[in-house]
C-alpha cells in the first residue's frame, strides 16, 4: 500500500461544505486509477475561526509545527480575523513556512462562456513570487511619526523627492527571492516540456526592483539552465525559450495572443493582477485551483475566499477546492488521478448541472448545490475511469 500524508485544515465561511463535496471526489479518483494500492492518509490541523472556538487561538502552534515538518498539505480559505494582530492569517502562513511561490495554472474548460474568441488556446500556468515586493506589508500611514521620519532621511540624506505627509510603502526585492522563484518556474517548465518562460516585470520603471528581477532571471536561466534554454532571439531548437516582458503589455498580450503565452514568473504584484485576470478568461475563480510552496512544502488551495454571504447554504462551488486537489496529486506523480479528476469536473460540466456561480456562465445550464455539484463530479470520475 503506497500512501501518502495530506494535512488539511478546513477554512472558514464556505471551507467546509466545499471540504464535504471535494474529499468524495479525490480519494474516489484514487480509488479508479489505483484499487486499494494507493491512498491519501488525510490528518486535519486546526485554523481560522473553527481553531479559536476549540482553543481560543486562530492558528495553534501545533498547526504551525506539524507544517514545519510536512511535505503536503491542502487548505479551505481563512478569514481575515479583524482587530486580533493578525494582518492575515494566509499571509502569516505563506511567511512563516517561506512558501516563496504561488503556482496557478490557468486552463479552459470545455463549454464555459469566456470573453475570449478562441479559450481552448489559454494553457498558461503562473508562478508568482510570495514573499516580497510591497505585498511584504512594510508601510506606514500618511502623518504618522515613522513616515514622517523616514520622509525627512528620504529627502535630507538622499536626497529624494517625498512629501512629509506620504504614506510610505517599501518594495524590497533580492537576487535570492527572486531566483528561486525562477528556478522553480523553469525546473516545472522543463519537467513538464513546456516551451517558454515569461519573466513579467516593470522594469523599464522600476529599475533596481523589477528591473532586477528580470536580471537576475536571465542570469539564473544561463547559470543553472544555460544547456537547456535558449533566450528569445535565439533558434529554440527544441530548447525552452525564456524571455520577458513589461507587465503592461503582457495584459494586452494575454488577451489577444494567449497561445504565446505558457510558464510565467513574476513578481508578487504583477503576479496577483495577472492570475486573476487569467482565470476571469477562462471562467473565474470557481475553477481556479493553486497552491503555495517552499523547497518542502506543497500547500495546495482554492484562489477564491470564505465567500461568507454564501456560506452554509449549500450554493458554493467546490471545483476551485477539487482542481487543487488535482495538482497535488500531479505533484506527487498520481498522474492517472489528477487526470480523472479533470475528466470527471469536464463531465460534470458537460452535464449543465452546475453551482450557481457556474450556471450564469453556461448557456442553457440548470443550478444544483454544492454536494450535488460534487456528486456529479464524483460520478464522472467513475465514468471516466
Ligand atoms: P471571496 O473569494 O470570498 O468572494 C468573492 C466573490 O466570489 C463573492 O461574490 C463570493 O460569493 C464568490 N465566491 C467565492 N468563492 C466561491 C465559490 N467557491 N463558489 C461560488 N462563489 C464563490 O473574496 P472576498 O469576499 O474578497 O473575501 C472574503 C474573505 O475571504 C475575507 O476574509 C478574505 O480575507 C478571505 N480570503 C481568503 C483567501 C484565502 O484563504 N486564500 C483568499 C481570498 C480571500
Amino acid at each position: 500500500m503506497d500512501e501518502r500524508q495530506v494535512y488539511w485544515i478546513e477554512g472558514d465561511g464556505i471551507g467546509a461544505e466545499v471540504w464535504r463535496a471535494a474529499r468524495p471526489v479525490l480519494d474516489g479518483a484514487i480509488r479508479a486509477a489505483y484499487g486499494e494500492s494507493r491512498r491519501l492518509v488525510w490528518e486535519e490541523l486546526l485554523a481560522g475561526e473553527k481553531a479559536y472556538a476549540e482553543t481560543g487561538n486562530y492558528l495553534p502552534e501545533a498547526t504551525l509545527a506539524a507544517l514545519q515538518g510536512a511535505d503536503l498539505a491542502m487548505k479551505g480559505p481563512l478569514a481575515t480575523p479583524v482587530g486580533t494582530g493578525f494582518r492575515s492569517l494566509n499571509v502569516t502562513l505563506r511567511q512563516t513556512l517561506e512558501l516563496y511561490a504561488c503556482i496557478r495554472p490557468v486552463q479552459y474548460f470545455q463549454g464555459i462562456e469566456s470573453p475570449l474568441k478562441a479559450p481552448e488556446k489559454v494553457d498558461m500556468v503562473v508562478f508568482r513570487e510570495n514573499t516580497e515586493d510591497v505585498y511584504a506589508g512594510i508601510e506606514w500611514p500618511a502623518g504618522s511619526k515613522e513616515a514622517r521620519k523616514l520622509a525627512a532621511f528620504l529627502r535630507e540624506e538622499l536626497g529624494a523627492r517625498i512629501d512629509d505627509l506620504a504614506g510610505i510603502g517599501i518594495k524590497p526585492m533580492t537576487e535570492k527571492g527572486s531566483k528561486r522563484l525562477v528556478r522553480k518556474a523553469l525546473q516545472f517548465a522543463l519537467d513538464q516540456r513546456r516551451e517558454s518562460v515569461t519573466l513579467v516585470h516593470k522594469g523599464n520603471i522600476m529599475k533596481y526592483t523589477e528591473g532586477a528581477f528580470r536580471g537576475w532571471g536571465y542570469e539564473l536561466a544561463e547559470e543553472e539552465f544555460g544547456t537547456q534554454t535558449v533566450t528569445e532571439s535565439q533558434d529554440a531548437g527544441g530548447k525552452l525559450v525564456v524571455k520577458d516582458r513589461i507587465a503592461d503589455a503582457m495584459f494586452q498580450e494575454v488577451l489577444i495572443s494567449p497561445e504565446k503565452y505558457d510558464v510565467i514568473a513574476t513578481t508578487n504584484l504583477n503576479g496577483d493582477y495577472l492570475s486573476d485576470a487569467l482565470a476571469a478568461q477562462v471562467g473565474g475563480l470557481g475553477l481556479a485551483p493553486g497552491v503555495n510552496m517552499s523547497d518542502q512544502l506543497g500547500f495546495f488551495e482554492p484562489t477564491h475566499g470564505t465567500a461568507p454571504t454564501i456560506a452554509g447554504q449549500d450554493k458554493a462551488n467546490p471545483g476551485s477546492l477539487i482542481l487543487s486537489g488535482a495538482l497535488l496529486l500531479d505533484h506527487i506523480g498520481w498522474h492517472e488521478a489528477a487526470g480523472l479528476v479533470r475528466a470527471g469536473v469536464e463531465a460534470a460540466l458537460a452535464t449543465k448541472e452546475v453551482t450557481v456561480d457556474l450556471a450564469s456562465q453556461i448557456s442553457g445550464a440548470k443550478t444544483v448545490g454544492c454536494q450535488g455539484f460534487g456528486e456529479r463530479i464524483l460520478q464522472g470520475v467513475e465514468d471516466a475511469a
